[in-house]
């Protein structure tokens, strides 16, 4: 396949996780969702979820979604205890773009690979990995802590693997562009 099409995420969201709804996803088909956890769910620093967050994974186990936490991240302390509040099965030490902890949670969800979106902030971790085993792909805008003045480096090498894939002709035009009114 070519490198363009397995970058190239199905929706670019244009903003955070929690603007995805049951509605969007009945649009699109999907029964399941992995998602991504440091900076699609909570920001780099934080363990804690914000309640936003809490309330919009309660709205989807109120819809016939079925989710998973699926991250690169070797902290069992840290991922293992976000996923405790959530009340949501993980896997760690995923290693995005393999494949290899996605089948796994795939067959954990017992959903069809056609009926799963990978959700999260990375093009070359999780949209490759996804579009590699044939998901749909949910690229998020970055969950960052309130008040961010400064952006750290995982936002440096975000926008640098954006503007590879760019020059490569994926397209970054968010489907659902969800700007708040009062802006
Ligand atoms: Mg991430």
């Amino acid at each position: 396949m070519m490198l363009v099409k397995l970058l190239q995420p199905n929706l670019v969201l244009g903003g955070p996780v929690t603007l995805i709804t049951p509605d969007m996803l009945e649009q699109y088909y999907l029964k399941g969702l992995i998602l991504d956890v440091d900076e699609t769910l909570v920001p780099w620093h934080h363990s804690e979820v914000s309640e936003q967050l809490s309330d919009w994974i309660e709205q989807l186990k109120n819809s016939p979604i079925s989710l998973c936490l699926v991250s690169n991240n070797l902290s069992h302390e840290r991922i293992g205890s976000i996923a405790k509040s959530l009340d949501l099965p993980y896997l760690l030490g995923a290693g995005k773009p393999s494949r290899r902890k996605l089948k796994k949670a795939l067959e954990q969800m017992n959903v069809p690979a056609s009926s799963v979106a990978m959700v999260g902030d990375r093009l070359f971790t999780d949209v490759l990995a996804g579009n590699r085993l044939g998901l749909f792909t949910i690229l998020v805008e970055p969950m960052v802590e309130d008040n961010q003045t400064h952006k750290n480096w995982t936002h440096w090498v975000r926008n640098l693997e954006i503007r590879i894939s760019r020059l490569i002709g994926v397209s970054f035009k968010p489907q659902h562009n969800f700007t708040q009114v009062d802006k």
